[in-house]
């Protein structure tokens, strides 16, 4: 019986492997990984200087002693190259395969900066393990980071490394962190409590070169301002990989397309985590994912179960002032209703009949997520 193959290690991939495994013992699996197949939390990697972890520190198991705890096959360092959906078989770069059922998880790639100058090939992005040891290795020594973007990411890196000790710079084209998600009353709370352990932000502004300079780089903005850094970090987002499914002629979209079953137009062929976009939603989020996984492993057993998502709130890892959001639907009708006290805001997303659709909260409003999610579940 060929295995259930699984591709990709990250939370998506492991997660899967450990529902499956809650259900079935003995069902092969294989977990096919480019990386080194060491278990790690990813979004422990922009809270790790303040938490006095190391990058070696956050590896967890490695790939051999997930294997034996999960009774599966993990092979690491081995990247899928095609998959053949009428043979049923992947190509690896270091041979073939054959599945009974596959499962993409292969995650999300940081969108590239397009910057120019001869800084350029040095701007880093952190995305996994490998890339944050290498972040680590090269703010050791440096006083000045410059972040480019003010998304979750770049926030929550802005506050580790301001919490740290180092001179953080943010460039950010809208016009508060988060705009996309917080209303600006909150966004702004935000970004003042940042400013104030040391994050100077530069919103509405693009970087157009990173050059180098004497002592690290010189960033230069679409307006022609110049920043220092020792280190510039690329925080502009993210996009599902897509390119692995589309030469099997497999559908995709925003990311790999499926239904609620997690199933792509591929018979046999599913997709899960930050590489998925699950009728027609791309949600890049741990929680997301853990529910996928569930439903997944069941499906995967013999029991078909659509993914049914709580109400999830996304949790920003930014201590100097933290913040829970979840966003009204893209294209929900009402306003925002915001009320700002001194230590958080409280910001609801209400439609006409003043029912809740989403709400962002900052400081300590935050406790409230709890009792919101419920009611915008019921
Ligand atoms: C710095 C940071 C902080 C975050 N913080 C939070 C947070 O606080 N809360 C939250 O909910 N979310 C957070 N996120 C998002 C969350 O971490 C991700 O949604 C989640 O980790 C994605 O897991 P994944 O398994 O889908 O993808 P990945 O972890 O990217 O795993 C993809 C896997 O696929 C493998 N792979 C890719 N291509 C191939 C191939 N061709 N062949 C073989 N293997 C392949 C890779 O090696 C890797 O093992 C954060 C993300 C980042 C970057």
């Amino acid at each position: 019986m060929h295995p259930i193959v699984i591709v990709g290690s990250g939370l998506a991939g492991y997660t899967l492997l450990k529902e499956i495994r809650k259900r079935d013992m003995t069902t092969p699996v294989t977990i096919v990984t480019a990386d080194d197949g060491a278990f790690y939390s990813k979004p422990n990697l922009s809270n790790a200087l303040t938490s006095g972890k190391t990058a070696a520190a956050l590896a967890g198991a490695s790939a051999e002693k997930m294997a034996t705890e999960q009774n599966a096959t993990v092979l690491p360092h081995t990247r899928v190259t095609a998959i053949d959906t009428q043979t049923r078989r992947i190509r690896t770069d270091s041979g073939e395969l054959d599945y009974s059922k596959l499962v993409l998880a292969i995650g999300a790639d940081p969108i590239p900066h397009g910057l120019s100058g001869d800084g350029a090939g040095s701007v880093l992005a952190v995305n996994d393990l490998a890339d944050y040891a290498a972040f680590r290795g090269a703010i050791d020594g440096k006083k000045r980071i410059t972040i480019l973007g003010g998304g979750l990411i770049g926030c929550e890196f802005a506050n580790d490394l301001a919490q740290a000790g180092f001179a953080v710079d943010v460039v950010h084209l809208g016009g508060w962190p988060l705009e996309r998600l917080l209303p600006v009353e909150a966004g702004r709370r935000m970004a003042d409590s940042l400013a104030a352990i040391g994050v100077t932000w530069h919103f509405g502004r693009t970087a157009k070169s990173v050059t180098r300079v004497a002592n690290g780089y010189q960033v230069t903005l679409d307006n022609g301002d110049a920043i220092d850094a020792g280190v510039v970090l690329s925080a502009i987002g993210l996009r599902p990989r897509t390119l692995l499914a589309q030469a099997a002629g497999i559908a995709v979209g925003r990311g790999i397309q499926t239904n609620g079953l997690l199933e792509t137009g591929s018979p046999d062929v599913y997709a899960m985590g930050d590489c998925a976009e699950v009728e027609g939603l791309n949600l890049p989020y741990v929680q997301p994912l853990m529910v996928q996984a569930r439903a997944l492993a069941a499906t995967l057993t013999g029991t078909p179960t659509p993914v049914a998502y709580p109400a999830m709130p996304v949790m920003v890892k930014t201590p100097a002032h933290p913040v829970a959001v979840l966003p009204p639907k893209i294209g929900a009708a009402g306003g925002w209703k915001v009320e700002c006290g001194d230590t958080g805001i409280c910001a609801l997303h209400t439609d006409a009949s003043g029912r809740l659709q989403g709400f962002a909260l900052t400081g300590s409003e935050t406790g409230r997520r709890g009792a919101l999610a419920k009611e915008l579940a019921a």
